[in-house]
């Protein structure tokens, strides 16, 4: 692989030379632009009834599930069928697209491909599945972005310029997690995400399905994990509990994935390539298992019991499961064998990170077992229970991934460490120079629910967990220590982007955060270092952005949000009043009307007690909170739902609000996409 790179490396100088290579995300290793074009089919000028296209899509075996992959997206978009045809032939054919695994170059490896754009054909050849997958993301977004619209789109040009690209991807681990805990997102907005992994040519998709605070996944066997471990009723969101859509009719907050779900999901994910990672966390972050099954626990007298009830208001409660009691163990074998059942992929996740021990040093059962195995640390005494873990899933043919913490008491076999942390925490280094595998996701380049933009909370960004990750670190992030050895390197498997959701409490606001920081991950663990250039993948991704918006991705634009109002010191007091504001001009379509008071100048900030919504005088909607805006804001955003709009009707919006310890208060009301 390393001398493929090479070659490619030098052949890649040759086309920079064109000022006007394709926008690709992540960069291929390989592109030559080539002079010409290839017209998939003409623009349509009419919204009409869908036309049969004259370019046909021709595949073998291996290729028809992704044949059918591209004739379902380039149908949305262009309004056109295309035929897909068997051909087991390696040569192009004119008037075609041919997704072939013929004639492959062996050296590609599993997840490479060549894709060839000529004036009369196009060709997709990989030596395997995967591969010719990458190639047709390549293929679209060669096309214009309007490719990755959901409805036709009218008036544009079908055309592809004729390039020869030769690609293979740096790293075999090309991840995102999803924290489905702290916020639940459903069933379509997790597959919406999965879609967005596949533009990027990510592949392992990491999926945190319990926590202290939730348990998401159905286990048979067990039925309370989600009967009682699914809900609760204190949201405890940094932002507006009212963004949330995640309630059940009785009001609780929360939801669960049914086994018919996950494989819905599994499945959705394996045709694009993605295999989907289950976490179920051990023996730590397991106060909503341990909610439901409190006999899991170690239960002793002055052991810490379980909360009672996930209406907590700390995402990391300190649940912790026994380590020695059997049953302990057998109840996590037949959650794993149900979670295996589910997820054929080749990795487990355990967790194991932030373990609180204190119930363990209480507890005569783990303090004999500890004892009897000649185990000094309680760091040790959690290698111990991680061990027993690892070497069950790999006799049944699967490979544990635990975060850094699963080898502070030392080396762990059969294990692949996920190393989220920094410094002399870092356990990467420790796991690759003992031939084991690691995964890096630091929190200072790797946690993508980080402030994006420091400084303009509330503003420009919602808040986020505590930690600034910029663009531009993600895209310089070098995934091999840089004290690993050659000869180890190979056991760095790759890097992923994780967006836990403690302030994330819509799909809107996850993708602000995952976008555009995930593409440069894509590209960090694709692209070979040589070729990486920050400005360079910061003009592609002004070309990128508009794929993302025709996808609807809310991406993170690093812009303001637009002005709707704003107030002055006159019209403020220090007692509660009304505040109003005639904000028509910004109310264009129903749905969700999000403001964000946001203070600029004078001594004192304002206290709001709830911001309403009036049509033609009458209010429709008002969200009742204490927030303030000043030097130091809290909550100041707003959620206000309009069902209908009315045309020719006034919309006012209204602030009950006051100045604190004094009038001097000037500010702005925006409009977020976020909340
Ligand atoms: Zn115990």
């Amino acid at each position: 692989m390393k001398r493929l790179l090479s070659i490619f490396a030098i052949l890649f100088c040759a086309a920079t030379a064109f000022a006007t290579s394709p926008a690709l995300i992540p960069l291929p290793q390989q592109m030559v632009l080539q002079t010409g074009t290839f017209t998939l089919c003409p623009a349509q000028l009419i919204p009409g009834a869908p036309a049969p296209a004259v370019t046909k899509i021709l595949v073998d075996t291996a290729s028809r599930e992704t044949g059918e992959y591209l004739a379902a997206q380039l149908f949305k978009s262009t309004g056109y069928r295309f035929e897909i045809a068997t051909n087991s032939g390696a040569a192009p054919v004119a008037g075609t697209i041919l997704l072939t695994t013929n004639s492959a170059l062996a050296i590609l490896g599993v997840e490479g491909y060549e894709l060839t754009v000529a004036t009369n054909s196009v060709v997709i050849r990989a030596p395997a599945s995967a591969g010719v997958f990458y190639g047709v993301q390549s293929l679209l977004q060669l096309l214009p972005p309007e490719i990755f619209s959901p409805r036709p789109v009218v008036g544009v040009p079908w055309t592809i310029p004729c390039v020869y690209i030769q690609d293979a991807p740096r790293f075999p681990w090309r991840g995102w997690m999803l924290d489905s805990v702290r916020h639940f997102f459903n069933k379509d907005e997790v597959k919406e995400f999965v879609d967005a992994m596949a533009l990027h040519k990510l592949n392992m998709f990491h999926w945190h399905l319990d926590d202290d605070t939730a348990w998401r996944i159905e286990i048979l066997k067990w039925p309370l994990l989600t009967q009682v471990g699914a809900w609760r009723t204190n949201v405890n969101f940094g932002l507006n509990p009212r963004s949330s859509t995640a309630y059940g009719d009785d009001g609780r907050y929360g939801g669960f994935y049914t086994q018919a779900d996950i494989r819905e999901i599994v499945a959705y994910a394996a045709q694009r390539h993605i295999t989907v990672v289950p976490e179920i966390e051990m023996p730590g972050h397991s106060s909503a298992a341990l909610n439901a099954y409190p006999q899991f626990g170690c239960g002793c007298q002055t052991c810490s019991s379980p909360p009672g009830s996930l209406d907590n208001t700390n995402s990391n409660a300190g649940g912790v499961f026994c380590a020695a009691r059997p049953e302990t163990m057998a109840f996590l074998q037949d959650v794993l064998t149900e979670v295996m059942d589910l997820f054929p992929g080749p990795y487990i996740h355990v967790g194991g990170d932030e373990v609180n021990s204190s119930n363990w040093q209480q507890h005569s059962l783990d303090q004999t077992l500890k004892s009897s195995l000649g185990i000094t640390s309680m760091q040790q005494y959690q290698g111990y229970f991680t061990q027993q873990i690892a070497n069950w899933l790999k006799s049944r043919g699967r490979t544990m991934i635990g975060w850094s913490e699963i080898m502070n008491g030392g080396l762990v076999t059969n294990a692949v460490v996920m190393d989220w942390l920094t410094g002399s925490s870092s356990r990467a280094q420790q796991a690759a120079t003992n031939q084991q595998f690691a995964v890096m996701t630091p929190t200072s380049t790797c946690y993508i629910n980080y402030v994006e933009n420091p400084g303009v909370t509330w503003s420009v960004e919602p808040p986020s967990q505590s930690g600034t990750v910029t663009l531009s670190t993600v895209y310089n992030f070098e995934p091999i220590p840089a004290n690993l050895p050659a000869a180890f390197t190979n056991y760095i498997l790759g890097a992923q982007g994780n967006n836990w959701a403690e302030f994330i409490p819509s799909r809107l606001n996850m993708e602000f955060k995952m976008f555009p920081r995930l593409c440069a991950l894509a590209e960090v663990t694709w692209t070979a270092p040589s070729l990486k250039n920050y400005t360079d993948f910061s003009n592609r991704l002004a070309i990128h952005k508009q794929r993302l918006t025709q996808m609807g991705v809310n991406y993170n634009p690093s812009l303001t949000p637009p002005q709707i109002a704003a107030w002055t010191a006159s019209q403020i007091s220090t007692s509660l009043s009304v505040l109003s504001w005639d904000i028509t001009s910004s109310v264009t379509t129903a749905g969700e009307i999000d403001v964000s008071f946001c203070w600029k100048t004078g001594a004192n900030g304002l206290d709001i007690a709830w911001a309403a919504l009036l049509e033609n005088g009458v209010e429709i909607d008002r969200d009742t909170h204490a927030g303030f805006t000043g030097a130091t804001p809290s909550r100041p955003a707003y959620v206000l739902r309009l069902p209908a709009r009315k045309p020719g009707a006034t919309y006012i919006l209204q602030a009950f609000a006051a100045g604190r310890s004094g009038t001097n208060s000037n500010g702005v009301i925006y409009r977020p996409n976020w909340d």
